[in-house]
């Protein structure tokens, strides 16, 4: 068949876990950001590898995704919605028992007459401008808000990844301004503020990159191995084109592999003439443009054609195809596409997304 295989080390999500938990204190809670179907590589197996290794708090974006974590886990385990309460969420939060993490006023309101009693966290504004209330409309709610009892006070860093920045410990200021005192338990670090230290970790962690191997986490173990199928091999002569826009122009005679893979899959377009994909060991240049099903690569040099090439491994991972890509290995991952297999692997078994054990 000529379906690109993703597959997914569950143990090494499971692992990052581990060691992203252990680098906080044992009172601190270690959640796990499971948005956009677990950052692309399925909500399903993810969720459930991640509860087995002891996770017992996920974030989702929106209702929807924690009601997907939900069947996957069914009641016990705390499912934090970053949307908070939107207008026809109410069902949902009720009958699959989710958190909506409150961004507004209006929310608050939404929520404590439509379910009074039901748990809820807040999302404060730290000066990022994207979600949850702001200083000024936090000071006026906030005896009211605390009164109802929130679980969570929570806020999100903008600058993370880059230690050195400023905008960091303003941050840190600004959310002990808005929280000091209420007694209520606090987040403020995702991946990246977990790596700024204890003062950033507070009462719970929330990782979402770092569980599947992306940075700033740098010990991070491989997650993501992604294979695309050779089709067919050709040999080209010195002077002959490959790809659209003839691009690329053989200067000596060699052999195309054409692979089975392309942009529709979420293999950047930005990666033409310039990504490698891998044979084992040995590196295989990406030549001409990237299209919407099909990539080619110049396997001149390999003693023989392989079945297939690797383009995301411990050879090359998410976050150096992003660098190649000119973007993040969060947005590699998230695209992610749906036409690949996605073949699951744990502890020496492999269950195929279909259901089969090999
Ligand atoms: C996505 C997200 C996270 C996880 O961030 P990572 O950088 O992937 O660890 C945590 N908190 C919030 C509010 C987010 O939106």
């Amino acid at each position: 068949m000529a379906t690109a295989t993703l597959s997914i080390d569950l143990d090494a999500i499971a692992a990052n876990w581990r060691a992203l938990d252990r680098l906080t204190p044992s009172g601190v809670q270690t959640a796990a950001v499971v948005k956009a179907d677990a950052y692309g590589l399925g909500t399903t197996r993810v969720v459930r590898a991640l509860a087995q290794a002891g996770a017992r708090r996920f974030f989702v974006a929106v209702a929807e995704e924690g009601a997907a974590v939900r069947q996957a886990l069914g009641p016990g385990p705390q499912i934090c919605i970053l949307s908070g309460h939107m207008a026809g969420d109410t069902e949902m939060i009720h009958d699959l028992d989710l958190t909506p993490m409150l961004n507004s006023v209006d929310q608050v309101t939404r929520h404590v007459e439509a379910l009074p009693g039901q748990p809820f966290g807040v999302q404060l504004d730290t000066g990022m401008n994207r979600l949850g209330m702001e200083e000024g409309e936090w000071e006026a709610v906030a005896p009211f808000v605390l009164e109802a009892g929130p679980e969570l006070l929570m806020s999100h860093l903008a600058c993370a990844d880059a230690p050195d920045h400023p905008m960091n410990a303003a941050q840190l200021q600004a959310f002990h301004a808005m929280t000091d005192g209420t007694g209520v338990p606090r987040s403020l670090a995702a991946t990246g503020g977990i790596f700024l230290g204890p003062r950033y970790q507070f009462d719970l962690t929330r990782p979402g990159i770092g569980l599947y191997g992306g940075h700033p986490f740098a010990q991070a173990h491989s997650v993501v191995t992604l294979s695309l199928p050779v089709i067919q091999t050709r040999e080209v002569a010195m002077g002959e084109p490959v790809g659209y826009s003839n691009t690329w122009v053989a200067d000596r005679p060699t052999i195309i592999a054409t692979v089975s893979g392309g942009y529709a899959d979420g293999l950047l377009r930005s990666l033409s003439g310039k990504a490698t994909l891998w044979d084992g060991d040995t590196p295989c240049p990406l030549v001409g443009r990237v299209s919407m099903d099909l990539i080619t690569v110049d396997i001149g040099h390999l003693p023989q054609v392989p079945r297939s090439l690797d383009i995301l491994g411990p050879q090359q991972g998410v976050d150096q195809l992003a660098t190649i890509g000119n973007t993040i290995g969060y947005e590699i991952l998230t695209s992610l596409g749906n036409r690949y297999t996605r073949r699951f692997v744990e502890r020496s078994a492999v269950d195929w997304a279909g259901g089969t054990t090999a």
